[in-house]
C-alpha cells in the first residue's frame, strides 16, 4: 500500500468562510436600508426537498436574509404557481426566487422557471443567465459549480492550462461547471453516459469533477497521480451511508487533493445560494451593475 494520502478539501470550513463573508455583506446592506429576501417555493412532499429547503432557510436566517416560505400541496396547479411567481417578481422585499426541484410530474417545470424574473434567478437556471455564463459575462451562476470554483480557489489549484474533465452534463451542475472552468482557462472535456472512453479521459485529467449520481462510479485507479478530485455526487447506500461518485479510498492514495462526501461540495451549495441572494439584492438596489 502506498504511503501517499491526498489533502482532503474541507468543504465545511470553506462554506463557513463564505457564510461569514455573506454575513458581513448583509450587515453592510442593512446600514443602507436593504434587507436581502429570498422566496423559496416547494411543491409537494418530497422528503429530500423539504430537508434542503429547511437547511436553506436556516442558513438564510443565520446571516440575516429574510425567507419567504411558500410550501404548497402537490395538487397546486400550474396557473396557481405562475400567479405566485408573478406576485413574487413584483414584490420589492423579494430579491431572489428559488423553485425547489423536482416539482411533481405533470407540472411544467421549465415553463414555470421561465416565469421567474431573470434578476431574481438566484439558481442561475434561466436562459438569460445560462447565456451570460457561456458568454463569459456571468451574473447568477448555479450554486453547486460556483461552490466548486471556490473550493478550487481555496485549494490554490492551477486552472489555466490544466486539463479538466467534468463527468455529467446536467443543467444544474455539469454544464455550468464546464463553462466556469473554460472561463478560467482550463482545457475542458465533458463526459456523460454515452462517453466511450471515460477511463482514458479521466486518466489524463489534472482536475476531475464528478457529477453523475452513481455511487463510486469512478474507480480510484483511473485517477492520475497528483490530480485534484472534486466529487459532487451524493448517493445513499442501502446501509444508509452517504458516498460520492468517486471510489474515495483508492482515489485518496493517488490524488493530490480530494473532496469528501459528505462535507465536501455539499456545504458550499447552500453558502453560494446566500451569496447569490445578496448579489440579487445589490443588483436590485443599483449597488452593482446588472
Ligand atoms: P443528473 O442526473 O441531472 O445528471 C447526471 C449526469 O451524469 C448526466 O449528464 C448523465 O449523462 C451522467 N452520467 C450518468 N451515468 C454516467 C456514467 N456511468 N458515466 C458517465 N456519466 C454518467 O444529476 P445532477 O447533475 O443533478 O447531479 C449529479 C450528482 O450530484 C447527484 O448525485 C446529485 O445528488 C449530486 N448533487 C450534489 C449537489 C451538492 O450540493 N453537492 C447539488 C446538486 C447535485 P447523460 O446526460 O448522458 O444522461
Amino acid at each position: 500500500m502506498s504511503e501517499h494520502r491526498a489533502r482532503i478539501l474541507d468543504g465545511k470550513a470553506i462554506a463557513q468562510k463564505v457564510r461569514d463573508e455573506v454575513k458581513q455583506e448583509v450587515t453592510a446592506l442593512f446600514h443602507q436600508g436593504v434587507t436581502p429576501g429570498l422566496a423559496v417555493i416547494v411543491v409537494g412532499d418530497d422528503p429530500a426537498s423539504h430537508i434542503y429547503v429547511r437547511n436553506k432557510g436556516r442558513a438564510c436566517h443565520e446571516v440575516g436574509i429574510t425567507v419567504f416560505d411558500h410550501s404548497l400541496p402537490a395538487q397546486t396547479t400550474a396557473a396557481e404557481l405562475q400567479a405566485l411567481i408573478h406576485s413574487l417578481n413584483a414584490d420589492a422585499r423579494v430579491h431572489g426566487i428559488l423553485l425547489q426541484l423536482p416539482i411533481p410530474a405533470g407540472l411544467p417545470a421549465s415553463e414555470l422557471l421561465d416565469q421567474i424574473d431573470p434578476l431574481k434567478d438566484v439558481d442561475g437556471l434561466l436562459a438569460a443567465n445560462v447565456g451570460r455564463l457561456w458568454l463569459g459575462r456571468p451574473r447568477f451562476v448555479p450554486c453547486t459549480p460556483l461552490g466548486v470554483m471556490r473550493i478550487l480557489a481555496e485549494a490554490q489549484t492551477q486552472l489555466a492550462g490544466a486539463r479538466a474533465v467534468v463527468v455529467g452534463r446536467s443543467i444544474l451542475v455539469g454544464r455550468p461547471m464546464a463553462a466556469l472552468l473554460l472561463s478560467a482557462d482550463a482545457t475542458v472535456t465533458i463526459c456523460h453516459s454515452k462517453s466511450r472512453d471515460l477511463a482514458e479521459r479521466i486518466a489524463e485529467a489534472d482536475i476531475v469533477v464528478a457529477a453523475i449520481g452513481k455511487p463510486q462510479a469512478i474507480a480510484g485507479r483511473f485517477i492520475k497521480p497528483g490530480a485534484t478530485v472534486i466529487d459532487v455526487g451524493i448517493n445513499r447506500l442501502a446501509d444508509g451511508r452517504l458516498v460520492g461518485d468517486v471510489e474515495f479510498s483508492v482515489a485518496l492514495e493517488r490524488a493530490a487533493a480530494i473532496t469528501p462526501v459528505p462535507g465536501g461540495v455539499g456545504p458550499l451549495t447552500i453558502a453560494m445560494l446566500l451569496h447569490n441572494t445578496v448579489l440579487a439584492a445589490k443588483i436590485r438596489h443599483g449597488l452593482v451593475a446588472a
